[in-house]
């Protein structure tokens, strides 16, 4: 299967919702970090809307984020005092870092940056400026109409009293707290109700300009009506019995009389040996870091997996090349191994030229012929090296005045060695035959193989160990080597 292929599981979808046209919607909050497990749900939604495209429906899909939800918790990193704004509009915060227009936007840009790089054709829609623009105005008229039946559903499906003066609609008050209102009459004619604050202050608010929003659990099964949606994905926390899903169900098909839209639920995914990806544990990855080590449809590939109905556990550590080599195994002819990568990009640092020289010398000629890619991937092999790479994956190529001072903490038969080395070594010398010459040397020397090569290490990187010495040493021109290995013959 090639990487843009349509997946299985999404087709299968498609075909169950029928004939469109089709609204596609991801749903996700704006009151933290929105991570790479808040991308799973997106690209759930993508993989369905594209297969839907390919059977030839019309599909509007669109991103609904919800910033006009009222802060329920400061998130990790904020500073307290913004507990003072809890209960307002995340679109009405400012901004705690003060670079974007609110707190809601502060969270949403770098999210919305990272759809546009990977190139997603989707709507992104703010709830605060739809909710102003009227498109909520008609179903919020009706859920408010409605109140006693939404009560009942809200009562009946999770086992819980709603409190006297329960109202689907929670009018802002003028401190900007949308939680602490009660709503004491509907005014259907002018789209306003008339609300008491918690200081018992009397006020007005106007539904159809966003003064206000419905309780999420009826604002879910409201925007399938106000935006005609067809088709949304949720995870397990919306879905389990007496969540938000069964309460928008019902409310759906016995208050706002619109059929339940068709339906997908996809497992959380986690980070490797750190668990479930959560904003307010702080184990959060975001897709624009991720977008720094491989390309979009490789992050695509990593965070939907097979099955997004299963969970999945992202390795982008030891793990990572492995997965970047099975990737590209299916969308080119022969890659370079991702860890080579790593190796010739930590030796190099961005020079392309002698990034291409390195993968000549290394039988990887080919690949160096399209600069523009090559210097694509060196930099995510660069980037994933310094953030993810294992420690004795890590490296970088010591000076030759760096080489001088590590050899002189050799004992004396490994300088032996080095200097025998910087002899033998000749241009042209493949992995292979070098991988032979080291062993050699020490072999005849008498040195045993680990202190040669921590020997070998220690001048070439100032560490015990490195990537395998035979194609790295031959990746790099035999000068750049001998000025490191002679600079301990120079000492002895
Ligand atoms: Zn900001």
């Amino acid at each position: 299967m090639r990487s843009n292929a349509i997946p299985e599981w999404a087709e299968q979808v498609a075909e169950g919702l029928g004939e469109g046209p089709h609204v596609v919607v991801s749903g996700i909050s704006t009151s933290g970090h929105i991570h790479a497990g808040n991308l799973r749900e997106v690209l759930v939604a993508e993989a369905v809307a594209n297969a839907l495209r390919a059977r030839g429906e019309e599909v509007r899909f669109v991103f609904h984020a919800d910033t006009i939800d009222p802060l329920r918790k400061v998130a990790p990193g904020i500073p307290e005092s913004f507990g003072r704004y809890m209960g307002h509009s995340l679109s009405h915060i400012p901004d705690p870092e003060g670079c974007h227009p609110s707190y809601a936007e502060h969270f949403l840009a770098p999210f919305e940056e990272a759809l546009e790089e990977m190139g997603m054709e989707v709507e992104v829609l703010r709830s605060h400026e739809l909710y102003e623009g009227g498109v909520y105005t008609e179903v919020t008229r009706e859920a408010i109409e409605h109140t006693e039946e939404l009560r009942r559903i809200m009562q009946e499906v999770t086992g819980r009293r709603m409190p006297e003066g329960w109202s689907p609609y929670l009018p802002r008050a003028a401190s900007g707290d949308l939680t602490g209102n009660r709503v004491v009459e509907h005014l259907p004619e002018e789209s306003k109700v008339r609300f008491v604050d918690r200081e018992g202050n009397e006020g007005v608010a106007d539904y159809s300009k966003g003064e206000g929003k419905l309780g999420w659990r009826v604002e879910l099964a409201a925007r399938w009506k106000a935006l005609g949606v067809t088709f949304e994905p949720f995870g397990k926390d919306h879905t389990s019995r007496g969540g938000s899903t069964d309460t928008a169900d019902r409310m759906a098909r016995e208050v706002f009389r619109y059929p339940v839209p068709g339906r997908y639920e996809y497992e959380w995914i986690g980070l490797k040996g750190r668990g479930d990806m959560s904003s307010s544990r702080g184990i959060v990855v975001l897709p624009k870091d991720l977008l720094r080590i491989m390309p979009p449809d490789a992050l695509r590939r990593m965070v939907l997996g097979r099955d997004p109905s299963r969970r999945a556990d992202l390795d982008l550590e030891g793990g990572f090349p492995r997965f970047m080599d099975e990737y590209r195994s299916e969308t080119e002819d022969r890659p370079v191994p991702f860890s080579h990568l790593a190796t010739v990009a930590q030796t190099v640092g961005d020079d392309v030229e002698l990034a291409a020289e390195m993968l000549r010398r290394g039988g990887y000629g080919r690949a160096a012929e399209d600069r523009e890619k090559l210097a694509r991937e060196l930099g995510y092999a660069r980037n994933w090296a310094q953030r993810w790479a294992p420690e004795p994956v890590r490296f970088r190529l010591l000076s030759p005045e760096e080489s001088r001072e590590e050899m002189e903490r050799l004992e004396e038969d490994q300088r032996l060695y080095l200097a025998a080395l910087s002899e033998r070594l000749e241009e042209g010398m493949g992995p292979e035959e070098i991988q032979d010459l080291l062993y050699e040397t020490a072999h005849e020397r008498g040195l045993k193989s680990k202190r040669a090569f921590a020997a070998l290490y220690r001048v070439l990187l100032g560490k015990k160990s490195g990537p395998k010495a035979g194609p790295f040493i031959a990746a790099l021109s035999v000068e750049t080597v001998r000025e490191r290995l002679r600079a301990g013959a120079r000492s002895l």
